[in-house]
């Protein structure tokens, strides 16, 4: 199978828009890509409600439902997208979001017979703030970059830094979902019980070893009934689209708790997303095949189907930038400290999506995974600064002659992502940005 299966009109590289800043180069949200957030404008009183990304702006979707222009299943869709959540138009399924999705392309494609109606629905992205897109409900992290896996196994165990579950579970834990806020939301280091290795007692104080976790998030769309397993050849269908997601970790508590159940108040302080979920839908140009190394176990059957092995995987650039405070106070640009790839990932997402359900899980609308920090395979395509400065031995010399080995105050990270392949129309994901405080 190939992804010309999952192309339609919508991903036309040809197509343009009346909306003259979506078809500048490298926009991040050309007319292929139609992203959904939940946003109001600024300073105001207005009510939350679900807006799509074209170029600058922001379609607003309760103003265009109230236009009535739409007709059948987008029109429906269109009205789930007036509240604040998005959660009720997730749960529609992929027939809504598809239609809705492909009624939209319509309207804002160059020449379109409703461009003076739409036009009155644009807001600049300028003038508006986001919140989380939907409520969720449950997030699960998972593990899924080997590469991640093997490099932070061996600070632990240098003779055997894969556990011997890894390549057969998709290993995950259940997080919190209350402390996932959007970008934008800086927050206070946390502080927390530690140990240093040498110490005979544990202390308690601000977190010493603030990091951050490169991750996209996957959300899901429309869920299953407990006890009902979603199969992995219809794993995709339930996958509404996925954003940007810093997963920060406080390494000097998570040492000290993670045994035996896992991570715990290392990670639960906070936790933050790109506003835009770009859909499953406008993800499929950049689709790609999924292979297992020969020497590897092979999936089980229940993690196995020839549409993941054809069109699993996913390419997908995603790059880390630090700001310090004194690059801010300087005025100088945020630098780069990784770039790596999603698909380098070692379980795709509809792997992900099965695994979660086979006993029997039940996912809801709006619910969340994380990938798991996406660190590639070389070194300096590390997903953390855990792996980049060497479980803070060997710090990192920024261009302004800053060093780091973990996070400090007034720190901001900022996270990118993007699709690009010849012969497709380049979409981005925006990006995830958030500062860290001094703790109280
Ligand atoms: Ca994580």
């Amino acid at each position: 199978m190939s992804n010309t299966n999952l192309l339609n009109e919508t991903h036309n590289p040809a197509l343009s828009s009346w909306v003259k800043s979506a078809n500048v180069e490298n926009c991040d949200f050309p007319i292929q890509n139609l992203p959904f957030a939940s946003f109001k404008r600024k300073h105001s009183e207005e009510a939350l409600r679900a807006g799509v990304a074209i170029g600058d702006q922001v379609v607003d979707l309760k103003a265009l439902y109230e236009l009535n222009i739409f007709e059948g299943d987008a029109q429906l869709a269109l009205e789930k997208c007036c509240s604040a959540q998005l959660n009720d138009f997730m749960s529609m399924g992929k027939r809504f979001w598809s239609a809705l999705r492909q009624a939209l392309s319509l309207s804002l494609t160059q020449g379109a017979a409703h461009e003076a109606k739409l036009a009155s629905c644009l807001v600049a992205q300028t003038d508006v703030e986001y919140a989380l897109p939907c409520q969720i409900g449950d997030y699960t992290d998972f593990y899924t970059s080997i590469h991640h896996a093997t490099s932070v196994g061996k600070k632990f165990r240098p003779d055997n830094p894969l556990l011997p579950n890894y390549k057969w579970v998709p290993i995950g834990y259940h997080g919190r979902s209350s402390s996932i806020e959007v970008s934008g939301s800086d927050f206070k280091r946390p502080k927390g019980q530690t140990k240093a290795p040498t110490a005979t007692e544990p202390s308690f104080g601000p977190c010493k070893r603030l990091d951050y976790e490169m991750e996209v998030g996957i959300f899901i769309g429309n869920g299953n009934d407990l006890g009902a397993p979603i199969s992995i050849e219809n794993a995709e269908d339930h996958v509404f689209g996925m954003c940007l997601f810093n997963d920060w970790s406080a390494r000097d508590i998570q040492g000290w708790e993670y045994q035996p159940l896992g991570p715990f108040l290392s990670k639960s302080f906070a936790s933050t997303v790109s506003p835009w979920i770009v859909t499953f839908e406008a993800l499929a140009p950049f689709r790609a095949a999924w292979t297992r190394d020969e020497a590897d176990p092979q999936p089980m059957p229940y993690l196995e189907s020839q549409q993941n092995r054809d069109l699993g995987s996913l390419d997908l650039n995603l790059q880390v930038l630090i700001e310090t405070q004194a690059m801010r106070k300087a005025g100088e640009k945020p630098v780069q400290l990784s770039q790596s790839n999603f698909k380098d990932s070692y379980w795709t997402v509809a792997q992900m999506v099965a695994h979660h359900t086979v006993n029997g899980c039940n996912l809801r609308a709006g619910d969340m995974f994380g990938s798991g920090t996406q660190s590639g395979p070389n070194p300096e395509e590390a997903g953390s600064m855990l792996e980049l400065s060497n479980a803070g031995s060997e710090p990192i010399t920024l261009p302004n002659g800053e060093t780091r080995t973990f996070l400090e105050d007034g720190d901001a990270i900022i996270m990118k992502g993007w699709c690009k392949k010849s012969g497709s129309a380049r979409i981005g994901f925006g990006e995830v940005n958030a500062t860290i405080l001094a703790a109280d």
